[in-house]
This record gives structure tokens, C-alpha cells and sequence, in this order.
């Protein structure tokens, strides 16, 4: 199974201008293949990646000589990258899943059709095959660029498959691909049901919590302070791109802390449960709640699951959904009482049936335990990483088993 390791870069200002083309060619390679295809969809045509890239190359010597000043990978990719993202708008046509669309589409396209890609709003990034770099101790050899630093060695052993370089909040980063083995299990529990929370991010049936450090607060309040200031000043001034540099980088800052508490608990949780029972997120609901706690609460269910899924399978266990529904807050573990008005308020409650004081969280969590125990006993399959869920739901979503460093609701500059 393929696992990635981010590692931030200290680039010198000669390798940032080269990356910076890099990305200039991947995106112009990735929007003159998209132009070329919407051409032919006129003369009724449908154009295959692979006829649009030996074009492209028969070309690029006479009309884009630039191409050649950076890493070839960064054009071959952006073929790969559209054929994707063509593939994937199919995919959701044939299964009518296509996102619905405020507004209607500037350029006319359905919701889900590849967009081109802008300087301004993507992310800069470009790929790097396999035989198109190596990795030493703390360096990253690229041929033709030389030796990039790296702030940190790469942890994962194993084959390297590819690299991915990109920017982000002013910074560089490169994405190595591994394959890595699966580990013989080594678990020491049995399940363990899990609850998710803004206050505490993860609360354990066994009674752990995974609290927010206070910097993390400390932070928030510096983004708060500084989307203020970034609104007093004049878009696109110089002081305005100032503060959204920083604003970016608190930004980051914070979902690094984020994630950092969620790597630590599902590590831990994969290493040590063989079931991992986990609440799922209700789509409705979310589309029905706008508010921003509940934003970074469904942030971090899908960035948990991710993580769930892949350390699950590296480990050996399975995790299990449990329907959000399922009123795991408000319901007693010891005899089954619902106390239908409890709020969000209450942390802790009294069960009027049979007396127990329950702290909120943790009941939370050993009712999504005995749910999800309960739900594979019930339905024969269990749910493994890769497989079909027991209750029929297959996964969804960017799964690659990343250790990204970053997550949904953060802009990127
Ligand atoms: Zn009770």
C-alpha cells in the first residue's frame, strides 16, 4: 500500500523560481490540453489524453521552448492530472452524483467538468517521477535543480514511488510517495468506539480524551485578528498581501495543530483496537448546519475516517461506521435511557432511570463501542478498510492513504 510523508523544503531563491516554472508549465500544459479538448467537442470530436499529449510534444519545441528549462514530468503529469479529472466528472454523471451549483458555471460546463487552472486560486504543485529525483538524509536531489534541503529525513521506508512538489502559506513542500508493507497486528484491545467534538477533538470509550492544546486557541484569536486587519485594508495593495501571507500561515499553523492531535489519537486507536467504531457523517445534516463549529467538526470527521481507514489497514484492524442518527450522546450505556432533551450545553447529565452521572463525550463513545459491536454481529461483514462497509456504504472520498498536512476550510495562498 502506497503512503506519502510531507516534508517542508528550505529552498534557496534560485530552486523557488525553478519550482515556481515547474508549476508554471504543468498548469499551462494541464489548460492547453483542456482548451484543445473543448476545440474538438465542438467539431463533435472526443480527443484521448494520449493523442493530445503526442501532440503537445511534437509542439512544445517550436511554441513553448520554455517546457524546457524544468522537469518534463511537470507537463507529462498534467495529462494524467486531466485525463483524472475527466474520469472522475464521467463517473459522477453516470451516477448522478455531480455537486448542485449555486450559480450557474462562468464557462457554461456542468458542475464537476475540469476547470482550467488559475495562478491565483489553485495550488501551485508539479510531479517528479520515480527516476527524476532520490532522497538522502536531508536532502532531495532533483536532476538539472541539484540538492534541496529538507527540514526533515523521510520517515517511511520502502519503494519510492514519486514525488509532489507544491507551495502553500509561502512555503514549499515535496509529497513522497511510498510503498510501504502491512504491519503484522499488534493490537491489544479489542474495539473501541470514538467520539468527536470541537472542545475535545476525540474522546475514547476507554475515557481518553485528545484535547486542543491552549496555543491552538491562542492561534484562532490571531486569525481572528488578522482577517480584521485584511478587511481594513485595500485588496490587492501591498499591505493587503502582506497580512494575507500571514493570515495564510496562522491558517496553517492551526491545521497543523489539528491535525496534529487527530494523527496522534488514530495512531494510537489503529495500533491498539482491532474494531474501531466511528460515528458517520450524515450529508443532510451537514448541508443543513452552516455554522462554523460544525464545519470544523465535519472537517475533522472526514480527515479522522481518512486517517482511520488507512492506519486500520496498515494495522490490521477495520473500522465500522455507525450511523450519526444514532443517538449516541443522549442514550445511558448502563440501561439504555434517552434523555430526549438533553442539549448542547450539557456536558455532563444525570440518567433519571438509573442514577449514573455521565460525563457527555465518553458515554458518547462507549455507546458508538456497543453500536458498533452490536452492528457486526448483525451484518456478517465487517467493515475493512478497502472493502464494503457493512451497512452497504463503499468508501468514498480522497482515501491514498496521505499524510497530508492540511485540510478543508483553510485558503490557501
Ligand atoms: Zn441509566
Amino acid at each position: 500500500m502506497n503512503r506519502s510523508h510531507v516534508i517542508r523544503l528550505n529552498t534557496t531563491p534560485e530552486q523557488e523560481t525553478y519550482f515556481r516554472k515547474a508549476c508554471g508549465v504543468a498548469r499551462h500544459a494541464y489548460n492547453w490540453a483542456l482548451a484543445r479538448w473543448k476545440e474538438a467537442r465542438i467539431e463533435g470530436k472526443r480527443i484521448k489524453m494520449k493523442d493530445l499529449k503526442a501532440q503537445y510534444n511534437q509542439i512544445k519545441g517550436e511554441q513553448f521552448p520554455w517546457v524546457y528549462e524544468t522537469t518534463k514530468c511537470a507537463p507529462e503529469q498534467a495529462f494524467a492530472d486531466l485525463g483524472q479529472a475527466f474520469a472522475n466528472y464521467w463517473r459522477m454523471k453516470e451516477k448522478g452524483t455531480q455537486p448542485k451549483l449555486k450559480h450557474p458555471r462562468k464557462d457554461g460546463e456542468e458542475a464537476g467538468f475540469p476547470h482550467f487552472k488559475s495562478k491565483k486560486h489553485d495550488r501551485l504543485s508539479f510531479y517528479l517521477a520515480n527516476d527524476k529525483f532520490s532522497v538522502h538524509g536531508h536532502t532531495l536531489h532533483v536532476p538539472k535543480l541539484g540538492d534541496v534541503s529538507m527540514t526533515e529525513e523521510l520517515r517511511l521506508g520502502g519503494k519510492i514511488m514519486s514525488a509532489t512538489v507544491s507551495s502553500r502559506a509561502g512555503w514549499w513542500f515535496v509529497s513522497i510517495a511510498v510503498e510501504v508493507e502491512q504491519e503484522t497486528p499488534t493490537h491489544s484491545g479489542g474495539a473501541i468506539g470514538i467520539d468527536l467534538g470541537i472542545k475535545t477533538r476525540a474522546t475514547l470509550s476507554s475515557g481518553e480524551k485528545f484535547e486542543n492544546q491552549k496555543h491552538y486557541r491562542r492561534n484562532l484569536g490571531r486569525i481572528k485578528g488578522l482577517s480584521k486587519g485584511l478587511s481594513r485594508k485595500v485588496e490587492g495593495s501591498q499591505n493587503w498581501w502582506k497580512n494575507a501571507k500571514k493570515l495564510a500561515k496562522a491558517h496553517y499553523r492551526v491545521a497543523c495543530q489539528r491535525q496534529d492531535v487527530l494523527h496522534k489519537m488514530s495512531t494510537k486507536v489503529a495500533r491498539t483496537y482491532a474494531l474501531i467504531g466511528l460515528e458517520d457523517l450524515n450529508t443532510k445534516g451537514m448541508l443543513a448546519n452552516h455554522s462554523l463549529a460544525q464545519a470544523v467538526s465535519d472537517a475533522s470527521f472526514f480527515e479522522v475516517k481518512r486517517q482511520l481507514l488507512y492506519k486500520a489497514e496498515q494495522y490490521g484492524g477495520s473500522v465500522q461506521l455507525v450511523d450519526r442518527w444514532f443517538p449516541s450522546s443522549k442514550t445511558c450505556h448502563v440501561c439504555g435511557w434517552v434523555k430526549e432533551d438533553l442539549t448542547l450545553a450539557d456536558r455532563e447529565w444525570v440518567c433519571e432511570q438509573c442514577g449514573s452521572v455521565h460525563d457527555r463525550d465518553w458515554n458518547a463513545a462507549i455507546m458508538v463501542e456497543t453500536e458498533a459491536l452490536r452492528l457486526i454481529r448483525d451484518v456478517p461483514v465487517v467493515a475493512s478498510s478497502g472493502h464494503k462497509f457493512a451497512c452497504g456504504a463503499e468508501r468514498s472520498g480522497p482515501f491514498e492513504g496521505e499524510t497530508v498536512c492540511c485540510e478543508a476550510g483553510t485558503k490557501v495562498l
